[in-house]
């Protein structure tokens, strides 16, 4: 109980302030609206939230009267310290938040697997029973090529589990123009060695034919691997072989496509897909859920029987396996593939100048300087580098940044030559009215003198 204020901040709970007559912590607590939000996000949030009150009005920021209303508006939405944003980058698939969003079919799917869910169990029989069988079903019904699938934490994860079954003290054969950083620092190679596999290097950063593979090829090969470069380009004198060619060597052909595309995609012609990769000759695909493909963070396995058997059995998958609610937004995004991924990939750009346009309009009219522009959105993610995807923003002063991501409902936008720029192909159209009230908020937080 006295721990409530920080020491010599104020004098502790149980007493009321005799300079300046601040209610005590128990008191405001007891207020229905914050013994309920006690009961929802645990006490220990909602004290927070009445403490940094009472230092407000400490600080003379408040009125001693306005402590408890000042402490229910600062409650947090959820028992969780991560918010929703509202991302206004052009990116589609931002790393910082979260990469793809989820659909409503996938939240809805997460919600209701959330609590005990028969993942593992058959309720026909009351036995037990394969776990994730139906979200395997899923990803074979939109992969025909490939005869079995796995499910691990993410792409990274797919590509070790991967290593260590089929080649773990052999040798993987990869061109060394494929040898890529996926991001943050972390680089494949470090990856496929950290697993006790040797990485047989050939060919050169922008070449490497059949010849130098097949020259690689011998009684330590593990498998050959295929890297699809997802985050830059190499352009000029370059040439890799076609798949077929490789899956003719012999080793298993082991293909890394990154985004997660399952079939290929027109707008993204450049993006390697499951399905045509597994029929132009690999053995396996590996592959991200949270990127093209939109949905939760997790790593697919698709390809030949033997090869998807050997890595579920191998004892690195127990540590590598997903959780039920990953299996549940999985399959939802499989079965309903609408996703805000996809909206955000075909939308015209012309139905987005147009919200932009009002939007603009209308924050002008209010005197807020607005204006509509012309921007670049991106796929991001480590996705379709050089793809510039046609946008629309709403060009606000680079002043309204810091205010619209500290907001109630925080919005992310780019900063470029002055402006912080909203794009909307990365706000869904129903988001705009919401994101109209963000920035009537920002301008209110920027007036205060
Ligand atoms: C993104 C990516 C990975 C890593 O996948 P994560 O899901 O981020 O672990 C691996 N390889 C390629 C080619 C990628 O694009």
């Amino acid at each position: 109980m006295h721990r409530d204020l920080a020491p010599g901040a104020a004098p502790p709970a149980g007493r009321s302030d005799p300079r300046r007559g601040l209610p005590r912590t128990d008191t405001v607590l007891a207020d229905p609206r914050l013994a309920d939000a006690a009961e929802r996000l645990g006490r220990p949030l909602v004290k927070a939230a009445v403490v940094e009150a009472q230092e407000r009005a400490r600080r003379g920021e408040i009125p001693p009267a306005d402590i408890t209303e000042e402490a229910v508006r600062a409650l947090p939405p959820t028992a969780s310290a991560l918010r929703p944003v509202l991302n206004a980058t052009g990116v589609l698939l931002h790393t910082n938040l979260g990469r793809a969003a989820l659909s409503e079919a996938a939240r809805q799917a997460v919600l209701a697997a959330a609590g005990a869910t028969d993942v593992e169990f058959d309720l026909a029989s009351g036995d037990r029973a394969p776990r994730g069988r139906s979200t395997v079903r899923a990803l074979l019904d939109r992969v025909p090529a490939a005869q079995a699938a796995h499910v691990v934490n993410n792409g990274a994860a797919a590509l070790v589990l991967a290593a260590t079954a089929l080649a773990r003290g052999r040798e993987i054969i990869v061109s060394r123009g494929e040898l890529v950083e996926i991001g943050d620092g972390f680089r494949l190679p470090d990856l496929l060695a950290s697993t006790g596999a040797r990485l047989r290097e050939v060919g050169t950063t922008n070449r490497t034919t059949t010849a130098d593979y097949a020259a690689a090829v011998g009684e330590a090969t593990g498998f050959i691997l295929r890297v699809h470069p997802s985050n830059f380009r190499i352009t000029g004198f370059t040439g890799t072989p076609g798949l077929a060619e490789l899956a003719e060597l012999g080793p298993p052909l082991v293909a890394d496509i990154g985004s997660g595309l399952l079939r290929c995609e027109p707008l993204l012609p450049d993006e390697p897909d499951a399905e045509g990769w597994l029929r132009a000759g690999a053995d396996l695909v590996t592959a991200s859920g949270d990127k093209l493909l939109g949905g939760p963070q997790c790593g697919l396995l698709l390809g030949r029987a033997d090869l998807v058997r050997t890595l579920a059995r191998h004892p690195l998958a127990r540590a590598l396996r997903v959780d039920k609610l990953t299996l549940a937004a999985l399959e939802a995004t499989l079965n309903s593939p609408a996703t805000p991924t996809r909206s955000a990939l075909h939308a015209e750009a012309g139905e987005l100048r147009e919200r932009a346009g009002r939007l603009a309009a209308t924050l002008a009219a209010e005197g807020i300087p607005a204006r509509a522009v012309d921007s670049p959105a991106i796929v991001g993610g480590g996705g379709a580098p050089g793809v510039v995807l046609p946008s629309a923003a709403v060009a606000l002063p680079e002043a309204y940044a810091a205010p619209l991501r500290q907001g109630p409902t925080p919005v992310v936008g780019r900063t470029a030559d002055g402006s912080c720029l909203l794009d909307l192909r990365t706000v869904p159209a129903p988001a705009d009215a919401e994101l109209a009230a963000a920035v009537r908020l920002a301008a209110e937080e920027l007036a205060r003198p």
